[in-house]
Formats: C-alpha cells, sequence, structure tokens
C-alpha cells in the first residue's frame, strides 16, 4: 500500500471507536491486529499493512499520543515475525504469524549453547528426520522468557557431514511438549530472566523447518540483524505493553489494569539496560544536582549519545524498510547501545550518591536503578557480543582481513568439537 498520507488520524478514530478501559488485553490485541495496526510494516492479514517503517512509527507515535497499550513485545514479536515475514512459505506465515500479531503466544530464541556462543555456527543441537517430524536432541543457554514460552526459534544442525555453516537448519519448536524441559537462571540483579533448555527426543513437525534444509544460516542472519537493531534502538517510546502469551498471565488482565499497573510500578518505569533521560532529569532533581554544572554536562553528553543512537537507528531502519540488506549499522548502533548503557548505570550512580548503597525497597525508586545497572552487562553480551560486533564491522564494513579460521570448509564431524568425533575418541571438547 502506499504510503500517502500520515497514518495518525486512522489510528485517532480507531482508538475512539474500539478502546474501552474495561476490554481484556487480549481483545485489545486482537483488535489492533485485526486493524493492521499491531505491526504495520507486516503484510496485511498478518496484523500490519505492508507500510514502511516511518509510517508504523507514526502509528507507533498515535498510540502512545492516544495513551492506550501498545503492541504485544516479546522474542517472537521482535524476532520471529519478522524472520518468518521474510522467509516463511505462505502457509508458515498465515499458521504463525496471527497468534504474534494478537499477542496469543509468546516465542523464545533457542539459539545459544554452553559451546557455541559467539561461534554460533558450531552449535551441536542435533535434528534427525523422523517420518513426517523431526526429532531434536541437545541443550540450549541464556533463552530470554523460555519458561513462559509457547514456542521457540530453533537452530539445530541436519547435517554433520558438511561445513558448519552449512548443515544448520532452522525450526520453529513447541515448547509445551514432554521432550522440552525448562529451567530459568538466575541472574546477579537476582531476576530470572532466561533459562537452559534441555531437549530430549522433542519432536517438531517437517512444516516448521523455516527457508530449506541446510539453509539456516542465512535464515539467522536476518533474526540477528532485527536483534542488534532492537538493542540498538532500545524500543519504541512511551508506549506501555505487556508479556504476550498464556504462561505471560496478562491476556485476560483489562486494558484499564495494565496501564494502572504500569503507572504505579516505578521498577517498571526504569527497566532494561538503560536508564531513561526523563528519569535522569528526576533523579538530578531530587539529589539536587540538576544546576550542578558537571551533573548538567554529563546529562547533556548523555541525552547526545542516546539521541544521535536514535537517529542512527531510523536510519538503518529507514535504510531496511527500503528493501536493503541490513548494512554496518546495527552492529555499530550496538555497540553504542552497550556504551550507552555503561554510562547510564555510571550516571545513576553519580547521582543517588550515597544511596547507591542500598538494594531493594530501602532504595530510590525500589531498588529499580540498581537491577539497570547491574542488567547493564548484558548490552555488551546478547545479540552477539561487542567484540563480535567489531569483527563483524572490520570485516563487512572496513573489508580488513577475516579472523584466521581453521575449521573453514571442514566438515562438522571432522572437527575436534563435533559431537560425532567426540563420541568416535571418547574426547572432551578442547
Ligand atoms: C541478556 C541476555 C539475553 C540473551 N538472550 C538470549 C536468547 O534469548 N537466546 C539465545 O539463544 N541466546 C541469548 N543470549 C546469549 C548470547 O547470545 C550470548 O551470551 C552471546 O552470543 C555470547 O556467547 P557466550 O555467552 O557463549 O560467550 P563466548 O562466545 O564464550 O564469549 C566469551 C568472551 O570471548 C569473546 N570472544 C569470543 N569469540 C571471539 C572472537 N572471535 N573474537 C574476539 N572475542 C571473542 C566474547 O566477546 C566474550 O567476551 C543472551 C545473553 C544475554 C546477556
Amino acid at each position: 500500500m502506499a504510503d500517502v498520507e500520515s497514518p495518525t488520524a486512522e489510528v485517532e478514530a480507531f482508538v475512539d471507536t474500539n478502546w474501552t478501559l474495561d476490554l481484556t488485553l487480549r481483545a485489545w490485541w486482537d483488535r489492533l491486529a485485526a486493524a493492521g495496526f499491531a505491526f504495520p510494516t507486516w503484510p496485511e492479514g498478518l496484523g500490519g499493512r505492508s507500510w514502511s517503517a516511518g509510517r508504523a512509527r507514526e502509528v507507533g507515535a498515535a498510540l502512545a499520543a492516544a495513551g492506550v497499550v501498545g503492541p504485544p513485545a516479546g522474542v517472537g514479536q521482535n524476532l520471529g515475525g519478522p524472520t518468518l515475514v521474510a522467509h516463511g512459505t505462505h502457509e508458515q506465515q498465515r499458521a504463525l504469524v496471527p497468534p504474534l500479531a494478537s499477542g496469543a503466544e509468546g516465542w523464545c530464541q533457542l539459539f545459544s549453547e554452553p559451546g557455541a556462543g559467539s561461534d554460533l555456527a558450531g552449535l551441536q543441537t542435533r535434528a534427525v528426520r523422523d517420518g513426517d517430524e523431526w526429532i531434536v536432541n541437545g541443550q540450549k543457554v541464556w533463552n530470554s522468557s523460555a519458561h513462559i514460552a509457547d514456542r521457540g526459534l530453533l537452530l539445530a544442525r541436519t547435517d554433520s557431514s558438511v561445513p558448519k555453516h552449512e548443515g544448520i537448519s532452522y525450526f520453529v519448536i513447541d515448547m509445551d511438549q514432554p521432550g522440552v524441559e525448562t529451567r530459568p537462571l538466575v541472574q546477579m540483579n537476582g531476576e530470572a530472566e532466561f533459562c537452559e533448555v534441555f531437549l530430549t527426543d522433542a519432536r517438531i513437525p517437517a512444516d516448521r523447518l523455516i527457508g530449506g534444509l541446510g539453509d539456516g544460516w542465512s535464515v539467522t542472519q536476518t533474526t540477528l540483524a532485527v536483534e542488534r537493531a532492537g538493542v540498538a534502538s532500545s524500543g519504541a517510546r512511551g508506549l506501555v505493553s505487556g508479556v504476550p502469551g498464556r504462561l505471560g498471565g496478562m491476556l485476560d488482565r483489562t486494558v484499564g489494569e495494565v496501564l494502572d499497573r504500569a503507572a504505579r510500578s516505578r521498577r517498571r518505569a526504569i527497566s532494561g539496560f538503560v536508564i531513561d533521560n526523563r528519569s535522569f532529569r528526576q533523579l538530578a532533581e531530587a539529589a539536587g544536582r540538576s544546576r550542578d554544572p558537571i551533573v548538567r554536562q554529563q546529562l547533556a553528553s548523555f541525552r547526545t549519545s542516546t539521541d544521535i543512537n536514535r537517529y542512527s537507528g531510523l536510519r538503518a531502519r529507514a535504510s531496511a524498510a527500503a528493501g536493503n540488506r541490513p548494512g554496518p549499522e546495527s552492529s555499530t548502533g550496538k555497540l553504542a547501545m552497550s556504551d550507552i548503557a555503561k554510562a547510564s548505570r555510571d550516571l545513576a550512580f553519580t547521582l543517588l550518591g550515597a544511596d547507591g548503597m542500598l538494594a531493594d525497597e530501602d532504595a530510590p525508586a525500589a531498588g529499580a536503578y540498581h537491577l539497570v545497572a547491574l542488567a547493564s552487562f548484558g548490552a555488551g553480551m546478547g545479540g552477539g557480543t561487542d567484540e563480535i560486533q567489531r569483527n563483524v564491522i572490520g570485516e563487512r564494513a572496513l573489508g580488513l582481513p577475516k579472523e584466521p579460521q581453521v575449521d573453514r570448509g571442514v566438515p562438522f564431524d571432522q572437527l575436534r568439537v563435533g559431537t560425532q568425533r567426540r563420541d568416535d575418541e571418547g574426547e572432551s571438547n578442547p
């Protein structure tokens, strides 16, 4: 559909007709998706309208201005939807995308393994074809929200006789089955947002293979580029959302309750990896330091960094919406966000002063600043570490020589870390 005029008036009319505080979140999200306002860049009938990223942002801004609850936000919505829109068959899109658009389902990303994080292509989880199904065995780790996920985006090795990047396939797996065991991991900030997942003869119907057999690595590039861009941009501004999926526990709450809880939760306002500029201004005022020239300079510097990164993110998304392949912006933006997270942590503790030594309910904002400060380290790891982003920028943007790779062109089962050789020779991983 051509981008002729601003969608704001249409969104306002939609809100006038459809929004009431006693609607359940499920019903509101259904309406947003049916109108194509949930994910406007996705195709019509799948929760969107095939609109440009710019127009989608206007929809988000109009929803935020109307004070309504925004579309569902989760791993499936952020990563699964865009990946399926790019690589799924028509049938896969019709079956899998609508429940994401309406928030009926929450998904997780089952990529990393104990021996395969930065070297993701070294993954050892295996999928073996059995009639109309695939049988999966292996272990994943650091899987955000896996304990409340309905489905997972899974990478598994389907051919060990070819070099490591060529034998990987990309699946969507149902989490609610006997072969999937999910164990939450408690982080140093006391939260348990991600899990380890054990797959023991778990089953996947054959039609849940996304992209071709052995083409998983190219599908993965889409997911990773979307993920980096998402971390780099740190999400939409001013829109309250909710946790999608049955196990998220929010679908049957009224939207009034969702807004109410968000307004009351000081912790929720200050969350993620980075503290927002408004909270910093309030914190400086509360500490009586908003006129301190050094503090003002630090606040201005922080604001400048976040604004520059936001504009870079907008440029990257506009380029992607124009059909260009993801460029180095997703890596530079993610690196910048990692620096911003550290700056946010340091600025928070500067402003908190001695209160920075308090935690939980005793601390300002019920300890929310601490949670963000302790989570800040994750910004440089999740979605690919800072070092890996630097490698990507060096090799793909600057044309520097590639890192030495001893495993290039070597069949996976001939590598020392390959399970077959390890099993055959009774060796442990070097
Ligand atoms: C908050 C958070 C959420 C996450 N969510 C998910 C999720 O939902 N799903 C999922 O599958 N995974 C998830 N992860 C895992 C994440 O993708 C990995 O942590 C990341 O890819 C790094 O892998 P690793 O932890 O195994 O570290 P390693 O790969 O073991 O790296 C260890 C160190 O070595 C460095 N290093 C490794 N290789 C190189 C190299 N070639 N050159 C230079 N330095 C190198 C790294 O930069 C790092 O400092 C999450 C992680 C975090 C922190």
